[in-house]
């Protein structure tokens, strides 16, 4: 993606073209035309930054806090959503066009105001539109009555289709298996169980990519908390008796308190906040901070004969292990080092005449371009120190 390229597009338009052109996110199904919105995959670069969103989290959230982390199941039975009010209620309002049959978020549609929100009921929904007079915005066709739409995914489990559903955010298996945690971990209160993993959404109107998905990643933390020690944190839920568990001589009925977070858009907001347009030198950095770059060091060699590629081939075997490292032979240096720029990666380097004769490489700082010479057998420590997470 050269500068000019970039003139004119919105910031959005130029984090996706980085994300198609660089391996970090495109739209799942390839080339087959049923393909459906709402659904993205990562690419190399993308599961890296992931990764290291991941890492992050982990550090300084769920070690940090002496939480304990689980990985549940993403198939759930309708008990658990019975339970949790999912069924009865995780819906949207929605109509239809009876001419072009497009469907709308009801809400969405009305343009929200006092009389329509996400929960009005179909009835006052309906009564808004004949009032107001709303027609299709795509066809200007009559629309429908409105009804409640559930975004839970079915799924018929087995030959017999046993009722299921994807679940719709990842914090149900950690009260489901609340109990049994405190019980075979020796929980204390608070106790907080955290989860990253995957969880669905029907959304009507999936869009801008990793901002509104059907299929998406989530960090959630749950903190259970005697109520008897504890201010009331305002967003306590209560749930039956066979969540009760005791804390010391006391038995009780923990409270809750949730972090939740969508992982998919804060990547998306990580590499919009890091991309920027270097005009001066006419290129594209991805200046991501060291320790979230998903190639942390680019190996090169300046040209390819003269036993360059070898040396070069032999550095990137002894960092591949610890770091995540690039080889690249092919093109121009400085086409290489824009490439590796636009992936975010903090350093790059490069094995050139001078290797052969005093074993030093060059090694060049994406943010800066300042080039400096480094003996080879010094560069695991010298990429160590760089991409390091900070310490809190
Ligand atoms: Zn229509």
């Amino acid at each position: 993606m050269s500068s000019a390229a970039a003139k004119g597009a919105t910031r959005y338009d130029r984090v996706m073209n980085l994300a198609l052109e660089r391996g970090f996110y495109f739209p799942s199904g390839g080339p087959y035309a049923d393909a459906q919105a709402g659904f993205w995959e990562y690419g190399p670069n993308g599961v890296g930054l992931k990764a290291r969103f991941v890492e992050l989290w982990r550090r300084s959230l769920v070690r940090r806090a002496r939480m304990m982390e689980i990985d549940g199941a993403q198939v759930m039975p309708p008990s658990v959503f019975e339970a949790s009010g999912h069924l009865a209620g995780f819906t949207d309002p929605v109509i239809q066009c009876t001419r072009c049959s497009a469907t709308y978020r009801a809400d969405k549609l009305l343009g929200g105001g006092e009389a329509v929100h996400e929960g009005s009921t179909p009835a006052e929904i309906d009564a808004a539109v004949a009032a107001r007079g709303v027609a299709c915005p795509g066809c200007g066709g009559a629309l429908g009555p409105s009804r409640r739409f559930n975004m839970m995914f079915g799924l018929g489990v087995g030959p017999g289709a046993e009722p299921a559903y994807l679940r719709p955010e990842t914090c149900q298996s950690i009260f489901v298996d609340f109990p049994r945690i405190y019980k075979t971990m020796r929980g204390r209160l608070p106790l907080g169980i955290a989860q990253v993993g995957k969880s669905f959404r029907n959304e009507i109107a999936p869009r801008q990519s990793l901002l509104r998905l059907r299929e998406f990643y989530q960090a959630e933390i749950e903190v259970f908390c005697n109520p008897n020690r504890l201010d009331d944190a305002g967003h306590a839920r209560r749930s039956g008796e066979k969540f009760e568990v005791m804390d010391g001589d006391e038995k009780v009925l923990p409270h809750v308190f949730e972090m939740s977070m969508g992982i998919d858009r804060s990547l998306y907001t990580v590499l919009e906040h890091a991309l920027r347009e270097d005009a001066e030198n006419d290129r594209t950095v991805l200046s991501l901070r060291p320790h979230m770059a998903p190639v942390q060091v680019g190996v090169l060699s300046l040209v390819k004969k003269d036993g360059l590629a070898e040396r070069a081939e032999e550095i990137y075997r002894s960092l591949r292990e610890e770091h995540s490292a690039f080889l690249d032979h092919s093109g121009a240096i400085g086409r290489r080092y824009r490439r590796l720029d636009e992936a975010g990666a903090p350093l790059a380097v490069t094995v050139d005449h001078q290797t052969l004769e005093d074993g030093t490489v060059t090694l060049r700082r994406r943010d800066t371009m300042a080039q400096e010479r480094v003996r080879a057998e010094d560069l695991a420590g010298a990429i160590r120190a760089e991409v390091a997470f900070p310490r809190a």
